[in-house]
């Protein structure tokens, strides 16, 4: 049994203490590749240097994340550049926006985010998408560039049926699963009935949004497996056939 996870900062603090047991669980899991998005200019050195640890296993991305994006995004933006010439990455990530708790830089936000979709197309690299109240947004400037070139993931997918199925009609994109599709009264599993599974890739965003029953936990890559046996349930398929497909997608898209 294999699986990919997708999305997961293992390379934050919250894991300093036990990082290298977490991947071996990991590991005995089944996770055959992590994808490491960025969040910004803070975080890309430990990142890094996580990667070089295994880095058939650890696979970078580079971006700004919506909530770091304020007065100075401008630098912000000319360093993620300077990182796109200076070195390769497997994507552009995660950028989006986030309009949850703050909606100051709402514009400076849209901004940066279609600069970095721009970078995407550019570098043919696939784009990992966050986005919180801000649906409506991220969909119109993906839609705007209207670009066959342009590939990537909606992260943390808990929308409507009319959300997914927006996602679902720009051809190149999937919706990111996790630990969302484990909580009780996420109308998630009805949703995604409709959902063809080779539209679909696996996360964890660890060591955030924890699937039950461990949820209020910190969340780890080994915990995937809660994820892709509530689809297994869904879809009444096998756990082998949920990882297979999904490994499949995400292979394809990351170009693994
Ligand atoms: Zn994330």
């Amino acid at each position: 049994m294999s699986f990919i996870d997708t999305h997961s900062h293992i390379y934050l603090p919250e894991f300093d203490a036990d990082r290298s047991e977490v991947i071996l669980r990991a590991k005995a899991a089944g996770i055959t590749h992590i994808i490491l998005p960025n969040v910004d200019q803070s975080t890309l050195a430990q990142l890094l240097y996580l990667e070089e640890t295994d880095p058939a296993y650890f696979h970078p991305a580079i971006g700004i994340h919506p909530t770091s994006v304020n007065n100075d995004y401008t630098k912000g933006l000319a360093w993620v550049k300077g990182e796109l010439d200076r070195r390769p990455y497997c994507a552009i990530g995660e950028v989006g926006i986030d309009l949850y708790w703050d909606t100051t830089f709402r514009e400076e936000q849209i901004i940066a985010f279609e600069q970095q979709v721009q970078w995407a197309i550019d570098y043919r690299l696939p784009i990992i998408i966050h986005q919180r109240n801000a649906f409506e947004e991220v969909i119109a400037s993906v839609e705007k560039f209207n670009s066959p070139e342009l590939r990537g993931i909606f992260h943390s997918f808990g929308g409507s049926m009319e959300e997914a199925q927006r996602i679902i009609s720009l051809e190149n994109f999937y919706l990111g699963i996790n630990g969302v599709v484990t909580f009780k009264n996420a109308k998630l599993s009805t949703v995604l009935q409709d959902i063809p599974l080779d539209r679909l890739v696996l996360e964890t965003d660890a060591p955030y949004l924890t699937p039950v029953p461990y949820r209020g936990k910190r969340n780890e890559s080994s915990y995937i497996i809660l994820v892709a046996q509530k689809l297994s349930e869904i879809y009444h398929i096998t756990l082998e056939e949920i990882g297979k497909v999904t490994s499949r997608n995400a292979l394809q898209l990351f170009g693994l």
